[in-house]
């Protein structure tokens, strides 16, 4: 950036996101390295010798099964632990990494004086400090208590004894964690007066980069309030009624929610935007690839012919209804395919235009069944974003739109993370001054409206939707051994 001429004087504030989950150990003696960085050396140099361990994981890794066991037991359950912290132990969240990282690697672990997120981490390059973790990404360790935000003593013993001094206090996403370290203007040129807010998950990040408007926020009174370390929670803002829905290789649903109701399915995590609120997260595997593969079968290989099939097959497909988990899917964790007529029975050919509807609406069920088992609702107003590959395809999101009864609108939101940093640090700098976060997207481009629900759309699904829960439980029995 330096070198394209960008002028970093000009920077008010700024925040990131990193990937969720993984987790970065700072060696004892760490914190005076990162508070006295020379100008001169790059962070590389310096940083050298400041981590107890060197190969650190990362969401990929999914070998802490044992840990998350003694997790779960310490919630007392897998439910408990999801009530807790808004998701059943995964192998992949930070509190069952940590805990085999000080099992595995003892020696490191004794001389680790920090430990941070990766979103954290990166904060703390800007401030010269260590930063906090802040509540949305925290909520991705299976530690922090989403409701109090605070982490939850029984399993921070679990995970580690002592745990919360290597942690530090979590945050609101929205908190100004201080200013940028000298490093930074000496090095660039950047403004002593340079805020660094709080960074989070990238998942998190992305929500805060949907281009929420003004239908979807009624903006309330700005209220202050401040924590006793002087740190601004920020203006909480009433709920939105907006939800993204990503249609690419796998289609995840992120959607922003009033309560938390987790569920063993899916996560639910403080909101980036408003603590006081939450997000869910669901992902689910048979997407795009799954669609290819019927289009491939019934189509002649034509997005084409697949969409007409859409356009030539009624709502609710005379009462077919299919189940297309080609890989094990991890919203149910089930796999298989299942086809199912008007009164139930399974079957096992239809005709290729109704094996296409059968499969859009059967996708979209599940997406509207799972997301509303974790608090998510559809009211007046609702709004949902479309995103991914298949949002090209104006067939698929009409059956999106009629089954969630809400209209679907498309926007170009590649690189939605970096953008909703960049949102999230004006947000940041400008709350103590009354700004909501809606204020803040005022001038962001608009999303283009691309379906509106049919009129007997909502009587069609509401009844299906009920059905579909009741053949996917049918399903998940028959697979249990
Ligand atoms: P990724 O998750 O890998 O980033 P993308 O969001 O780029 O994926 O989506 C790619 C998928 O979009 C492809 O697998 C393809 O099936 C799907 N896709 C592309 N065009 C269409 C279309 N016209 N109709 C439906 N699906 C489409």
């Amino acid at each position: 950036m330096r070198e394209a001429g960008f002028d970093f004087s000009r920077v008010r504030a700024l925040s990131g996101s990193g990937q969720q989950h993984g987790s970065v150990y700072w060696k004892k003696g760490a914190a005076a390295v990162l508070r006295g960085l020379r100008s001169q050396h790059g962070l590389g140099r310096q940083l050298q010798d400041c981590f107890s361990v060197r190969d650190c994981p990362v969401w990929m890794d999914s070998s802490s099964g044992p840990q998350c066991e003694r997790l779960q037991r310490a919630a007392g359950g897998a439910d408990k632990l999801a009530d807790i912290t808004g998701s059943r132990a995964y192998e992949r969240f930070t509190g069952s990494q940590i805990a085999k990282m000080r099992e595995g690697h003892p020696r490191e672990f004794q001389d680790t004086e920090r430990i941070s997120l990766v979103s954290s981490f990166a904060a703390s390059l800007f401030l010269g400090a260590y930063a906090a973790i802040d509540y949305s990404d925290g909520s991705g360790m299976n530690l922090l208590d989403i409701r109090s935000k605070k982490w939850n003593e029984a399993l921070l013993e679990a995970a580690c004894p002592g745990l919360d001094v290597l942690l530090g206090t979590p945050l609101p996403s929205a908190s100004v964690l201080g200013a940028v370290s000298s490093y930074w203007v000496r090095r660039f040129g950047f403004s002593e007066a340079c805020q660094v807010v709080a960074f989070t998950g990238d998942n998190p990040a992305s929500l805060a980069g949907m281009k929420l408007r003004q239908g979807d926020l009624a903006v309330s009174a700005p209220e202050r309030q401040l924590f006793s370390n002087g740190v601004s929670i920020g203006t909480p803002l009433p709920p939105a009624r907006v939800s993204q829905v990503s249609l690419g290789t796998s289609d995840t649903v992120f959607a922003w929610l009033r309560h938390a109701r987790p569920a063993l399915e899916g996560h639910v995590f403080v909101n980036p935007v408003d603590w006081r609120q939450f997000m869910a997260l669901l992902c689910f595997k048979n997407g795009s690839l799954t669609r290819e593969r019927l289009r491939n079968r019934c189509a002649d290989a034509s997005w084409e012919r697949f969409s007409a099939a859409l356009r030539q097959t009624p709502l609710g497909n005379h009462g077919y209804i299919g189940f297309y988990f080609d890989v094990m899917e991890i919203t149910p964790p089930a796999v298989g395919v299942h086809l199912f007529d008007a009164d139930d029975n399974e079957v096992s050919s239809v005709s290729a235009q109704v094996e296409v509807r059968a499969l859009v609406e059967g996708q979209f069920l599940s997406r509207r069944l799972h997301a509303e088992r974790l608090g998510y609702s559809i009211i007046p107003g609702t709004r949902i974003l479309a995103t991914g590959g298949a949002s090209r395809n104006k067939d698929i999101l009409q059956v999106l739109s009629d089954v969630f009864n809400a209209p679907v609108y498309t926007a170009d939101v590649s690189d939605s993370a970096c953008l909703g940093s960049a949102y999230r640090a004006l947000h940041g700098a400008l709350q103590q001054s009354g700004v909501s976060f809606f204020d803040i997207l005022k001038k962001a481009p608009e999303a283009q409206l691309a379906a509106t629900p049919q009129p007997h759309a909502p009587q069609v699904y509401c009844e299906m939707l009920q059905r579909y829960g009741r053949l996917e439980e049918k399903i998940l029995q028959e697979l249990r051994p």
